[in-house]
């Protein structure tokens, strides 16, 4: 059973995934949990290539290499543990690179999904969980974490030109979440991320019960 986490950075997929890990373990099920880019020593230096060099690398550079690094990842990993019957968790797939590369850098759709077929050796997640957040909720989380003011409103956090031009990527990032939920409802369970951890670890648990898996 294929699980994928999806979303926009700070939507606090890495700290549900930890929960969800926890439970199933706990229920007795054999579980591998993996981030993406990463998992195999290739793909965690093609992960390190992706975050150094992040403002050089144009956007069908980077497209190919998030994909090489999946390519590796699912060959060498999530199909043998599939076939172990593991139950296998993952932190970002393809639909990453939809919303990502796709909406989010602008390359053409039909391309994403041919090169997304070919890295993912056609395997499809069973469920996929997508936490929902406004690009700004995401920048305030950051601020607080860092402990600086929040003397602002939501919609009148101050930003630089660059600041501005991320929360603008971020925007049509998420947009493309949005639309991919909409194209396979079956598969998504969106998620609002402002929900509390312990909510969202609940409505998680409430879904995965409801597969033939479990
Ligand atoms: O969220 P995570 O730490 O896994 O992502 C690493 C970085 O790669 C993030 O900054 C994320 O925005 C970016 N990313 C991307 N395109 C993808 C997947 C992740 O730009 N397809």
């Amino acid at each position: 059973f294929l699980i994928t986490f999806e979303g926009i950075d700070g939507s606090g997929k890495s700290t549900q995934i930890k929960l969800l890990k926890d439970f199933l373990q706990s229920r007795g099920f054999e579980v591998l949990s993996l981030r993406e880019p990463g998992g195999v020593p290739v793909a965690e230096q093609i992960r390190a290539i992706l975050l150094e060099n992040k403002n050089e690398i144009n956007p069908i550079a980077e497209l190919l290499l998030f994909s090489a690094s999946r390519a590796a990842l699912v060959q060498a990993v999530i199909i043998p543990a599939l076939e172990q019957r593991q139950v296998v968790v993952l932190d970002r797939f393809y639909d990453s690179t939809v919303a990502y590369q796709g909406y989010g850098r602008g390359i053409s759709l039909e391309r994403i999904h041919q090169i997304n077929e070919i890295a993912s050796f056609g395997l499809l997640p069973n469920l996929t969980f997508y936490f929902d957040l406004q690009p700004e909720d995401a920048l305030l989380r950051k601020f607080s974490e860092k402990s600086l003011p929040l003397s602002f409103k939501d919609n009148e956090i101050p930003l630089d030109r660059m600041e501005r031009a991320g929360l603008e990527f971020f925007q049509r990032v998420r947009t493309g979440y949005k639309e991919l939920v909409q194209t396979a409802p079956e598969r998504f369970y969106e998620i609002d991320a402002l929900c509390s951890i312990s909510e969202i670890h609940q409505k998680v648990v409430e879904r995965i019960k409801t597969h033939d898996f479990f």
